[in-house]
């Protein structure tokens, strides 16, 4: 009976109220955190701090699917309702400051935390996402970014694994099975932000020319691979800091990879977890590598974490933001004519979208992905262009000053720039924030006025002009012209076209597939490049074409294990299987690519192991149990295609 009271007192509650951010003011929480791995359980006692705003009858915290042991505030005992996705706190709130409640909670986090490895022997860590997911499934917290908090985390685990989080490490001690990790934070920041992650990692660090701390941390195993994979990072950090003029504003910067990841990368507060399919090699460096992710997360230590958006509305304060200052400190590292390109092709993107009527305004929060990013980042560089770089810089640093550790909205931003420009900007506002439409021919305008590798693309029309095109491949014009005349004419490749960069004769692997006799000897080089995407697509295509020559082309690829996902290696087994070369060994080659199936292995590396085994139709037993396994995974995108393939063998 108590329950079903409560329940209609707090529900009429909550719908009559104003906003719990217009109420109270959740200004600490500190918790002391234990995990049972094994069981996928957590326990929690939580400290918090919060100040009454107006007078009311109760307040809330989120909290998903959680058991509350204990509750007590101000040191009384409470009453509470525990809905399932909050827990409510009945009481006579006056305007007051520092209020204390103290919580006991279990719970077995659904999601947001995840557990991965621990049913199978795999690789264990723990590591956590909060946005778009809900912090409060193992925290109990605030969901809502408005309010901003200050976290300090204490977790207790098994010894021999790193504990990471966000702030500062202040005390670690370790006991006779368990270590205790204590981590503070100095300022407040919105739960989604909060992280976690557990893992047998080492550590490399290096310190900004400011003095901040950057930690990198790496799997055991992957020391050679350090270097390639954090490349720049300390250059960017220095750039971005000097650049945005405002000094990074935490204590510490941390980067940690996880296994399986639900992103490339997440930017929370002094602790960028990313995808360990980023964790590279250096030949993998030259076509998959973490520069853009490590200087877009790094962006976001300011532009989302420090302030951060109101709403969805304005979602491009972050992303666009977090693009375009990326692309500012990659242009730092690799030259203008880089920036220029990408910006190009952020406008073709968004051209094909607005082709496809998919076209939205920068303000309306359903925009896709690619209009948050890139178009957001591209009418930050026309906004740059349009009042100056010097400008541009002192709006920015006014508004990150001026709304610091506090949340924002685009008015705030424009208003900034407005005052240091003295100009009014409602046209441009109106232009390229409200409209739906997309002006490409705006940007292109611009791009071909400022880089003469737009310039000369632009010109580049093999359709229409063939002879000139033939000509294009041995001159001096960017490679990434060479490679839009290898898409266009692919059949018109000579021999001396061989003689590009690394980056031109992988189009030539990836678009030449038909080879000439004529041209035999210098394909087969290309299966020296050190790049992993020009030697797959190359053996593939010789061995299509040449036939005769598999076991030559077999015996020169046979140590190459190529990116993470092993795109190499399972190609060179399936190859192997499929032409029979090695009839000895054709059992030992069909049990291991069997084996890449396994949740033991990245869902990458599996994702690649059940296509191939599709491809041949031999998903036996123990690939279909994987697969099976497989369409349960936290990856909605492996997730899916994992079920589509199950669907395709019913
Ligand atoms: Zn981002």
């Amino acid at each position: 009976m108590k329950y079903i009271f409560l329940a209609f007192f707090f529900s009429t509650s909550f719908f009559t109220r104003a906003q719990q951010t217009d109420v109270v003011d959740f200004t600490s929480i500190e918790l002391k955190l234990e995990i049972a791995s094994e069981l996928k359980r957590i326990s929690g006692k939580v400290n918090c701090t919060f100040d009454i705003l107006k007078e009311t009858d109760s307040i809330y915290l989120d909290a998903r699917a959680m058991t509350f042991n204990s509750v007590v505030l101000n040191e009384e005992e409470v009453e509470t309702y525990n809905d399932g996705k909050r827990l409510w706190i009945k009481g006579d709130f006056k305007p007051t400051d520092k209020n204390k409640l103290f919580l006991e909670y279990d719970a077995m986090p659904k999601k947001t935390m995840y557990f991965i490895g621990w049913d199978n022997e795999g690789q264990n860590q723990i590591w956590t996402q909060g946005q778009g997911k809900y912090t409060s499934h193992w925290l109990p917290s605030i969901d809502d970014m408005n309010d901003k908090i200050e976290f300090d985390l204490n977790v207790i685990f098994n010894n021999d694994y790193e504990v990471i989080a966000n702030g500062k490490l202040m005390d670690k001690h370790i006991g006779k099975e368990k270590t205790s990790w204590s981590y503070d934070m100095k300022q407040p920041m919105s739960s989604y932000l909060v992280a976690l992650a557990i893992g047998k990692y080492d550590k490399k660090i290096e310190t900004s020319k400011s003095g901040i701390p950057l930690e990198m941390y790496y799997y055991p195993g992957d020391s050679t691979k350090v270097e390639p994979t954090y490349r720049y990072t300390k250059t960017m950090f220095d750039f971005l800091e000097k650049e945005i003029g405002v000094s990074y504003p935490w204590q510490n910067y941390k980067q940690v990879p996880v296994k399986d990841f639900l992103y490339s990368g997440m930017e929370n507060t002094s602790t960028t977890i990313f995808s360990d399919t980023f964790v590279v090699d250096s030949i993998a460096f030259v076509d998959k590598n973490y520069v853009n992710v490590n200087a877009h997360e790094l962006a976001h230590q300011w532009f989302g974490d420090l302030v951060t958006e109101t709403s969805g509305t304005h979602h491009w304060l972050q992303e666009g933001f977090a693009t375009f200052y990326a692309l500012l400190a990659e242009r730092h590292v690799f030259g203008e004519d880089y920036y220029y390109w990408r910006l190009y092709e952020y406008a073709q993107e968004l051209l094909a979208q607005d082709k496809a009527g998919h076209s939205t305004a920068l303000l309306d929060p359903k925009s896709s992905s690619a209009t948050f990013y890139k178009k957001g980042a591209l009418v930050l560089h026309l906004l740059r262009e349009k009042v100056g770089r010097t400008t541009f810089n002192v709006a920015v640093k006014n508004y990150l000053e001026k709304y610091k550790y506090k949340n924002v909205e685009t008015k705030h931003f424009i208003n900034e720039v407005e005052e240091a420009s003295d100009e009014k900007l409602t046209t441009f506002v109106q232009r390229w924030l409200r409209d739906k439409d997309f002006h490409y021919e705006e940007i292109e305008y611009h791009l071909r006025a400022s880089s003469n590798l737009i310039k000369g693309h632009l010109q580049i029309d093999c359709e229409a002009y063939t002879s000139k095109c033939e000509e294009y491949l041995t001159s001096w014009i960017a490679d990434e012209s060479k490679i839009k005349v290898i898409e266009q004419m692919p059949n018109r490749i000579k021999a001396e076209d061989f003689k590009n960069s690394i980056k031109v004769r992988q189009a030539i692997a990836q678009n030449l597939t038909k080879i000439p006799l004529g041209l035999k000897k210098e394909y087969e080089s290309l299966l020296n490049d050190k790049s992993y995407l020009t030697v797959e697509s190359a053996l593939y295509n010789l061995i299509n074409n040449f036939p005769s020559d598999t076991r030559k082309y077999m015996d020169k690829t046979k140590g190459i294990v190529g990116f993470n996902d092993r795109n190499i290696r399972q190609l060179w087994l399936f190859l192997a299987l499929v032409t029979d070369v090695y009839p000895e060994q054709s059992e030992s080659f069909f049990k291991e690519l069997t084996s890449y199936t396994s949740p033991k292995h990245h869902f990458e590396v599996r994702e690649l192991a059940f296509q191939f085994l599709k491809g041949m139709r031999s998903c036996n037993e123990e690939c279909t149990k994987n697969l099976e396994d497989a369409a349960k995974h936290h990856n909605w995108r492996f997730k899916k295609s994992a079920k589509e393939l199950l669907e395709q063998r019913q």
